[in-house]
């Protein structure tokens, strides 16, 4: 039986298996795809909104020239991190499912690459497994379509294509002004009446600029109600109905945690069933030796927790266990 399983090697995750390690145990990290997967997703010349020192695990300093750090930096310091620690990662494993035993054990079930199932035993969890594999779906005709996506990597596919992205945060910010940059012809549609406050400041006056110089078209107050294979259906807040021509559709609204593991292993959930109940001190759930960790124990609003919080987590779990442990 392991001490202790981190389920998600998410930066997260990583921080919580090293606080573990540094009480004397020896964690297993199971990571359904590669390590830091999520960051490994971003967009590929994405610069973190976040300075180094505050995305830092395990006290190990995040060296780099530039005040904030570009997603390949962070996937090399992640990766050097877990080197360092000499974490135990099991990657391409998948956790399905979670059992507390009557002797007060887990029992996990897991699926490896290859299909075959594996079940581990553990007497302390974490779960750690964040929101990037699922995006807040529009529900929408047409949001299956092959030319739609939740996830822009990079610009060089749309040079000369129109683009309609939805959404208005950082996300469809950053997007559109390199789609631009590409020679993309870009429309955001986004709901609200004016760019969002959490705009990255260094960012917003120049997504303005854009704007005002009708180098990308931007409308407020308005929702793609359908998409079609070269047009969307817009429709603004006083209904009027709008036909824009796409070749493309970024839908950049953001993700939320899927709660599966956590309400199949018996974890409770408050406010409006979108947070976990677990104490705050001690990131334990309502079950006993079954702990949240990132952004997993955020409610509705899945930005409520990021790195710079999340990394924290680990540290209250390691704490409560050497607790539980003295009893
Ligand atoms: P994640 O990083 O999402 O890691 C969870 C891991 O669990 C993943 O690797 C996933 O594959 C794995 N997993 C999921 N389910 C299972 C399963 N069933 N079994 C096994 N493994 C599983 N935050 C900041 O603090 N600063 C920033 O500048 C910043 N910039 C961002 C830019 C973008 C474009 C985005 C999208 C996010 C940004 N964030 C930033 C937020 C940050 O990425 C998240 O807060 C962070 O990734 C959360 O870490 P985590 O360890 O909780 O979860």
């Amino acid at each position: 039986m392991e001490q202790a399983i981190v389920i998600g090697a998410g930066p997260c995750g990583l921080s919580a298996a090293i606080e573990l390690q540094r009480i004397g145990l020896n964690p297993l990290v199971i990571e359904k795809h590669c390590l830091v997967h999520s960051i490994y997703r971003y967009p590929t010349h994405l610069q973190f909104f976040s300075t180094p020192e505050l995305l830092e695990i395990g006290s190990v300093p995040f060296t780099t020239p530039h005040d904030k750090p570009f997603r390949h930096e962070a996937l090399v310091y992640y990766r050097k991190v877990a080197e360092q620690y000499q974490l135990r990662i099991s990657s391409y494993e998948e956790a399905t499912h979670i059992r507390k035993e009557d002797d007060g054990r887990f029992t996990l079930h897991t699926k490896l690459r290859n299909g075959s199932a594996l079940t581990r035993e553990a007497r302390f969890v974490v779960i750690a497994t964040g929101y990037f594999d699922h995006p807040n779906l529009l529900g929408i005709p047409g949001e299956s379509l092959p030319h739609v996506t939740h996830y822009f990597q990079e610009a060089h596919p749309y040079a000369g294509m129109n683009v309609i992205i939805i959404g208005g945060n950082n996300s469809a910010v950053d997007a559109s002004l390199e789609l631009l940059r590409a020679g993309a012809n870009v429309t955001v549609v986004y709901r609200g009446h004016e760019l969002s406050d959490n705009i990255k400041p260094w960012v917003r006056p120049i997504f303005e600029s854009m704007i005002t110089k009708e180098r990308i078209h931007m409308r407020f107050s308005s929702q793609v109600v359908s998409i079609e294979q070269d047009r969307v259906h817009i429709q603004d807040s006083e209904g009027k109905v709008d036909y824009v021509a796409c070749d493309f559709v970024l839908a950049l609204t953001g993700f939320r945690p899927d709660r599966k593991l956590l309400t199949e292993s018996g974890v409770d959930l408050q406010d409006d069933r979108e947070k976990p109940v677990f104490h705050e001190n001690s990131m334990e759930t309502n079950v006993p030796g079954l702990y949240v960790a990132g952004v997993i124990a955020s409610g509705r609003n899945a930005n409520e927790v990021f790195i710079e919080t999340g990394r924290h987590h680990g540290r209250l779990i390691a704490e409560h266990i050497v607790a539980t442990m003295e009893q």
